[in-house]
């Protein structure tokens, strides 16, 4: 039987709390009035009074996750049932607007690519990091890296986005997702247009072969256009990728997650990267404060703050340090987030300060 679990009370912005379940399973029929029954409880004892304090996750931390969901339980005891149970006609009238694309029988390993591969280290070195495996054989699943050092993470140009509207069309069954990493992605693309799509992305700057390394870097937009910043987060972005060019030193690195936010609302999920940078304003002064350890996915963690703010002209050499640390701690093909927990952020604390 298809069900949910259901968490509440997560969040970031300036209180960052992971969610805590308060059902293991919600058969699928009821996931719309079990919803209802959260919203209810929390429309007639949240903190609709004051801003900050308007979230469910300030209402679960002042009553306790038991006795939120003993209010939900009891709350549902009305709602379950009502109209808007789901029922299978209706799963199914939704899931028409998600059909699988027409996808051709193919090998499963196509002979061409692995030949480009071999031919082409450029070629191969994309591959290898933005390029994922595909659940139907002979399929890929193409990332458009937005991360080229020379312009802001996550920006892309009306020119870019035509080209890729078009590589969409013609690779990827008319379909392109944004990604909170703030890459493209092209979910569909056959193995043997593999070459062809990065030959087109490389020319036009989007393929940038550092997907999911340290230069990946998720970015808010901070000083520059956001009104509400303490600080810039796109020219310590940018300061960082330059400082880390080398792709062979990155790819040595391995899979790190660098997040970024210009003041505490957290739009750069600074919280929950593992090593996270968060704009703090110092006496009308722009400074920057490092967590480490944060995670998100299926093993969600906050970070937490190494020490003392550093200025924004430290922070390449700061990210160095910490590089420089985890380099020497890690055990064999440990990533940098598995490394962290296993040593604590001592010898981190060490290296930087
Ligand atoms: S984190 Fe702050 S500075 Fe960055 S976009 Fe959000 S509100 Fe603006």
């Amino acid at each position: 039987e298809i069900g949910f679990r259901v968490l509440v009370g997560g969040g970031m912005g300036r209180t960052p709390i992971i969610g805590e379940e308060i059902n293991a399973f919600v058969p699928w029929q009821h996931i719309i009035t079990y919803n209802e029954a959260i919203l209810r409880v929390y429309n007639r004892y949240g903190r609709r009074d004051n801003l900050y304090k308007a979230r469910i996750k300030i209402l679960v931390k002042a009553l306790g996750v038991a006795e939120f969901k003993r209010q939900v339980e009891e709350e549902w005891a009305f709602g379950k049932d009502g109209a808007n149970t789901l029922t299978e006609a209706e799963v199914a009238r939704v899931a028409a607007h998600f059909t699988t694309p027409a996808y051709e029988t193919l090998p499963g390993e196509d002979a061409g690519y692995a030949s480009q591969r071999a031919a082409n280290t450029a070629f191969a070195a994309w591959a290898r990091r933005n390029v994922l495996a595909h659940k139907v054989p002979g399929y890929a699943i193409v990332v458009l890296s937005l991360k080229n050092p020379a312009t802001a993470p996550g920006d892309i140009t009306a020119e870019q986005l035509d080209l890729v509207a078009e590589w969409a069309d013609a690779y990827s069954f008319g379909e392109v997702r944004a990604t909170h990493e703030q890459n493209l992605v092209l979910a569909d693309v056959k193995q043997a247009d593999l070459f062809a799509l990065w030959e087109k992305a490389r020319a036009t700057g989007l393929a940038t072969p550092t997907f999911g390394l340290l230069t990946d870097i998720i970015c808010c937009p901070g000083g520059d256009f956001c009104a509400l910043a303490n600080a810039k987060s796109i020219p310590i972005a940018n300061a960082i990728q330059a400082r880390f060019d080398d792709l062979d030193y990155l790819y040595d690195i391995g899979d790190i997650e660098l997040n970024i936010s210009g003041c505490m609302n957290s739009c750069g999920h600074h919280h929950v990267g593992h090593i996270g940078i968060l704009g703090v304003d110092k006496n009308g002064e722009e400074w920057y404060q490092v967590s480490l350890g944060g995670s998100q996915g299926n093993d969600t963690s906050i970070g937490k703050v190494i020490g003392r703010s550093f200025a924004a002209a430290e922070m390449p050499d700061v990210i160095s340090k910490i590089i420089d640390v985890y380099r020497a701690q890690r055990q064999d093909g440990e990533r940098f987030i598995d490394t962290v927990r296993r040593t604590g952020l001592d010898p981190f604390k060490l290296g930087v300060y």
